[in-house]
């Protein structure tokens, strides 16, 4: 008896002529995480795609269900099941339910069976099979209920072209579009909680990420970058490798604190961050730049403030969470295992000079009036050249 992982691909079935390239890359994603285990832990994994569904079988010792953790982490699939799979007989099929009747029905009190049948030349039917089936679930439980409207698990017999699978449903997978299909953003990536959420929101969509920090040494430490690493990190999981470059702010900072009018640091900052973005975007081929903004969650995302910091972008800024509560953020921030780095309390450099009073309704040409008192090109070409990055893999 072998275990397996049955992927389902979700929109990818629809891209008609494109499906190839799809595929392809899905493919490769998936190649690419199982080989990071097998590197990692020994033994190796075999590849089917049959009947719309990537099959991964496991040889030598391979870990199955840490390859399952894995491929629902990846963008494309939208169930992961682990299924036994046997011999397209039904003495083994029945053999297999008897000898796995706990884990598939785990704590249940009731049941059904689903049989399908794609080989239509299978000697039962598929209520034949389920018949049987459930026959040898209730052997080995008799106390338990058949329940065919609303039980409490389910147990699948599905009859392929070459074996049978029996499971007892998939887990939901990442869905999305496979990585690497829609071009590439840069994440502004600070240490909060929505900027991660953001970039998987974004990444979700077959699109690649490379993130920038804005770093404000010494007033930030080198543990606010080591969590900004660790969010990058966690989100490389879900979307390949991401360059993570760093751009010292502090001077940008000073300058503003010193300079400008107390109620506008903040949204100057971030005027800065866009432009720096904008240039660091162009020297890793970005074609968009990606934030954790929400409308109306502070004071730099009122609407006014949108607008004056949008104001300055040359590329399209795409901010997915702005019509989502704190509440919805976090929930996918959990979901993607992001919250609790983000939760960590290492500053990052908004904090450090953030006003008492900022405008919440600022315009552009107060903002221009405030930039005109600073030298903001040299600014901005001391910050970029002083640019670090970091392969995550
Ligand atoms: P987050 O939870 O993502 O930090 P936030 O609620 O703290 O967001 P702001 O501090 O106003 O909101 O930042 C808005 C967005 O600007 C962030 O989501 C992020 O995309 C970007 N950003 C802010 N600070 C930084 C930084 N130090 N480095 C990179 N990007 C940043
Ligand atoms: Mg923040």
């Amino acid at each position: 008896m072998e275990k397996i992982l049955l992927l389902k691909y979700g929109e990818l079935v629809l891209k008609g002529l494109n499906r190839k390239f799809f595929n392809n890359k899905l493919l490769s994603r998936v190649k690419q995480q199982l080989k990071k285990l097998t590197d990692a832990e020994g033994g190796s994994f075999e590849l089917e795609y049959a009947q719309s569904t990537l099959c991964v079988r496991a040889r030598d010792g391979a870990d199955i269900n840490a390859a399952a953790k894995l491929m629902k982490k990846v963008y494309g699939i939208v169930s992961v099941c682990t299924a036994y799979e046997t011999e397209k007989d039904m003495d083994s099929i029945l053999n297999i339910i008897k000898i796995n009747a706990r884990s598939l029905i785990g704590s249940a009190k009731s049941f059904k069976c689903e049989a399908r049948r794609s080989d239509k030349k299978f000697p039962l039917t598929s209520p034949e099979i389920c018949t049987l089936a459930g026959g040898a679930v209730l052997e080995v439980f008799p106390e338990l209920t058949v329940d065919v409207r609303n039980p409490d698990s389910t147990v699948f017999i599905e009859v392929r072209d070459k074996s049978a699978f029996i499971h007892s449903g998939g887990e939901k997978g990442a869905g999305g579009m496979p990585n690497g299909t829609n071009g590439k953003a840069l994440l502004l990536l600070s240490g909060g909680i929505d900027s991660p959420v953001a970039g998987h929101l974004v990444a979700k969509r077959g699109v690649s990420l490379d993130c920038v920090y804005f770093e404000s040494p010494p007033y930030t430490s080198d543990l606010a970058f080591d969590k900004v690493k660790q969010l990058a990190e966690k989100l490389s999981l879900y979307c390949g490798s991401i360059r993570l470059f760093s751009v010292p702010v502090t001077e940008i900072q000073e300058k503003i604190f010193s300079d400008c009018h107390p109620e506008m640091t903040t949204i100057l900052l971030r005027r800065f961050m866009m432009r720096l973005a904008e240039r660091v975007a162009e020297r890793c081929g970005a074609a968009a730049l990606v934030t954790g903004e929400s409308l109306g969650q502070v004071a730099s995302q009122t609407m006014p403030s949108l607008v004056v910091t949008d104001s300055v972008a040359g590329i399209p800024v795409f901010r997915p969470c702005i019509g989502l509560d704190k509440e919805e953020i976090v929930t996918i921030a959990r979901q993607i295992d992001t919250f609790e780095t983000s939760s960590l309390p290492y500053e990052d450099c908004c904090t450090v000079f953030t006003p008492r009073h900022p405008n919440i309704r600022p315009t552009i040409e107060q903002a221009l009036r405030e930039e005109a008192k600073l030298d903001v090109d040299a600014l901005i070409e001391n910050a970029l050249s002083q640019t670090k990055s970091v392969f995550i893999n």
